[in-house]
């Protein structure tokens, strides 16, 4: 069961990185369809934008992770919503609140990046 919970503080991070063109979404689900993950699994957009609309947000789901900030869903949006802002501002919510932990797999990325430079851990070629 999905753990939703309107919190002011991630209300107020989505508004102030795009809430008034966010509002104009009309759940088109275009997002979703041009999405490059879909072709590997699922990856619903249209629905995290919903959950931002709303002010809810689920923290114990990794789909918000996996966006990698190609913009083919905001070339593609009619209504100019600042989806990759968003994407990141919930990212940003949840991990300066305190809310949620980064998923497992992003947390040893960024371990080896920061120990080997490597995001795969591999010690450089000399
Ligand atoms: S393409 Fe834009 S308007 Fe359509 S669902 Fe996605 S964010 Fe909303
Ligand atoms: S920016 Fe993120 S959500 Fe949008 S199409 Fe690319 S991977 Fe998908």
């Amino acid at each position: 069961m999905p753990v939703l919970a309107p919190l002011k503080e991630v209300a107020d991070i989505i508004k102030e990185a795009g809430g008034e063109e966010l509002k104009l979404c009309y759940q088109c689900g275009l997002c979703t369809g041009v999405c490059p993950w879909n072709t590997v699994r699922s990856f619903l957009v249209r629905r995290i934008m919903h959950q931002a609309q709303l002010g809810l947000v689920d923290f114990e789901d990794e789909d918000m992770w996996l966006c990698v900030t190609c913009r083919a869903c905001v070339e593609r949006c009619p209504r100019s919503v600042g989806i990759i802002d968003i994407m990141k501002a919930l990212r940003r919510g949840i991990t300066e609140l305190g809310i949620a932990k980064v998923p497992d797999s992003l947390r040893i990325t960024i371990k080896n990046i920061s120990g080997t430079g490597n995001p795969l851990g591999e010690p450089p070629e000399n």
